[in-house]
């Protein structure tokens, strides 16, 4: 079986689970406390901050340690308008949001907050000017993400940082940049991001863990009470064994970012190709996107077909992204596109790791073809 959705998660790195197996049998100490366990611990700790900050460019104070990029998501986007709500209510996003966004700004929504949803263009992308426009004298904050999970389309989030700043610069601007890490150059600091989301488990670190980059100088309320951990931001004792994971995992990803972005393009670009010569699907994704994801629609067929199907001919893509793959709904992001029904509803995503290798592709390009051969007999019955 070969594994195409590295955009939901991918397997950690041996070297990953080997160190985080030894600190928890090891370096178990609460890093918090001042006895030896606990300042060895605490070693640890802040040597993983400093590699995390060193691997995108900003400062170790500046790193907050979190289970992942949802609690990174909601704690940046509460956390900073619940802080700032004497500056106004007024929040600028976009309806292609990851669920953690785009549901935190919702439920923000029904507490009272205004919010200006910008809309994406066909290829996913939201516009600098449209951005821009919406900031008025009460906007606390925008939020939008570097690479959309579900089409790989890439937001001009350093132009956008820019003119925000240069209009605005008390408005706090927060990316969610769980697809970009790894996979295209990063710099929050140059983009002028007050505050940027990452979790280790889309870059082969461990699960349940996260970070959110908070300027310095920007305060956050916590979401969770009880201590007096990563700078009074998120209370609770660190997780050792995975942040030292993580920090792992973002050191290697940055240094292959270039070499990785190079060569899987090139792969990416190949079943681009293929799906765009059989007239059954559709294309979502464009090459100007990023280099790991690929999005088509098979019009007029249930997507949890076409994905088992594609299962039986050996190869594992997804449907949606894995936070909505549950869901029966259309892709709300494909539908704020301007898709169809159909097409948002047969959504199929394929997305690429630096195992994959050409041989990979070859199988995978079969398969799709196989797919639609089998299932073009039930086209529009489903
Ligand atoms: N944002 C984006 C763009 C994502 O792709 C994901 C993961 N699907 C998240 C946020 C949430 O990350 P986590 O799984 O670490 O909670």
């Amino acid at each position: 079986m070969k594994y195409f959705d590295y955009a939901a998660t991918t397997p950690p790195y041996p070297d990953v689970i080997r160190t985080m197996a030894e600190i928890m049998e090891t370096q178990f100490g609460n890093a918090s406390s001042i006895h030896g366990y606990g300042e060895r611990a605490n070693q640890l700790l802040r040597r993983a901050r400093a590699g995390c900050a060193t691997a995108i460019g900003v400062k170790p104070d500046e790193i907050v340690f979190t289970s992942g990029a949802t609690e990174s998501n909601n704690l940046a986007i509460k956390g900073t308008v619940l802080r700032y709500c004497s500056r106004g209510k007024h929040i600028i996003t976009t309806a292609a949001e990851h669920a953690s966004v785009y549901e935190s700004v919702l439920q923000l929504q029904q507490w009272g907050w205004d919010v200006t949803w910008i809309p994406v263009d066909s290829r996913g992308v939201v516009s600098v000017d449209q951005v821009i426009s919406a900031v008025r004298s009460d906007t606390v904050l925008v939020s939008l993400m570097h690479v959309n999970n579900e089409t790989g389309a890439v937001n001009p989030v350093g132009e956008i940082g820019k003119q925000l700043k240069q209009k605005a610069p008390r408005v706090l601007f927060h990316v969610d940049g769980v697809q970009g890490f790894g996979k295209l150059p990063v710099s929050p600091a140059q983009w002028r991001a007050d505050l940027y989301s990452l979790s280790a488990h889309k870059i082969r670190g461990p699960k349940g863990a996260g970070l959110l980059y908070v300027r310095s100088g920007v305060e956050i309320t916590p979401l969770l009470s009880g201590g007096s951990q990563e700078h009074n931001f998120r209370a609770g004792t660190e997780n050792v064994a995975l942040i030292v994971g993580m920090a792992k995992a973002m050191r290697i990803a940055g240094e292959r970012q270039s070499d990785f972005t190079k060569s899987i393009r090139i792969l990416r670009d190949r079943v681009m190709d293929t799906i765009s010569s059989i007239p059954e699907l559709q294309l979502n994704s464009t090459k100007e996107g990023a280099p790991h994801i690929v999005h088509f629609s098979y019009p007029g067929m249930k997507a949890e077909v076409a994905l088992h199907t594609l299962e039986q001919l050996g190869c594992t893509v997804s449907t949606q992204s894995a936070c909505s793959s549950r869901s029966a709904e259309p892709s709300r992001v494909l539908l704020a596109m301007g898709r169809d029904e159909a097409c948002a509803a047969g959504g199929l995503r394929i997305s690429f790791g630096d195992e994959h290798t050409e041989e990979d592709v070859a199988i995978l390009e079969k398969a799709l073809q196989q797919m639609v051969a089998q299932l073009r007999p039930l086209e529009r019955r489903m």
